[in-house]
């Protein structure tokens, strides 16, 4: 696909999102948050669902998260506008909930089938959520930081950067398989 036709594709992806009502999250959401960044990336990072800086301006990691997300990007030399950034949901949980199963299942299309046209060669997980979407028997505390095949994705699970500003040990544990992330890319391009 070219850059174009991958262009076009998640363009009408976000327009499908702006018009789903498919569970029950558009109705409170100020804006769809359908994901952000390059389609022509080596890698998306993938997290759970909009918080509140994310449905004020309909963009994914805007908030204190996001910050640590592009501080730890810049570590292994990217900009956020290098990679694409999504989340699971696209709309906002009311009160930053947890998303529900019906509305997980309602919204992973969305997800796959940007994945699908970005074909990027390392899906990051950050965060339980979104690692369970790809590994659902997986968990976070144990596989944080190992690589796992899930049908034609390579899944890399990290924390999320917000598990890791509320609490420090998480964070150093996501800032070490992080700064792996370069490393680990090579490998999979390698096929080890
Ligand atoms: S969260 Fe997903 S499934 Fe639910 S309304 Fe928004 S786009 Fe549709």
């Amino acid at each position: 696909m070219t850059k174009d036709e991958k262009e076009k594709g998640i363009s009408a992806i976000a327009e499908q999102i702006s018009l789903c009502k498919k569970c029950r999250l558009y109705e409170q959401a100020l804006h769809p948050v359908p994901g952000d960044g390059s389609c022509n990336t080596e890698i998306t990072f993938v997290g759970e669902a909009p918080g509140f800086y994310e449905d004020q301006q309909g963009i994914p990691f805007v908030g204190r998260a996001g910050k640590l997300l592009e501080f730890m990007l810049k570590q292994i030399g990217y900009k956020r506008e290098e990679v694409w950034i999504g989340n699971i949901i696209k709309h906002r949980p009311p009160e930053n909930r947890d998303p529900l199963p019906d509305e997980i299942s309602a919204c992973q299309d969305y997800l796959n089938h940007q994945l699908e046209i970005i074909s990027p060669i390392l899906v990051v997980t950050l965060g339980r959520f979104s690692m369970n979407h790809f590994l659902p028997d997986a968990k976070i505390s144990v596989d944080h930081g190992k690589v796992q095949k899930a049908d034609k994705f390579t899944i890399y699970p990290l924390y999320h950067p917000a598990a890791g500003l509320r609490n420090p040990q998480v964070k150093k544990n996501l800032l070490i398989d992080f700064l792996r992330i370069p490393e680990i890319l090579e490998n999979v391009k390698n096929g080890h």
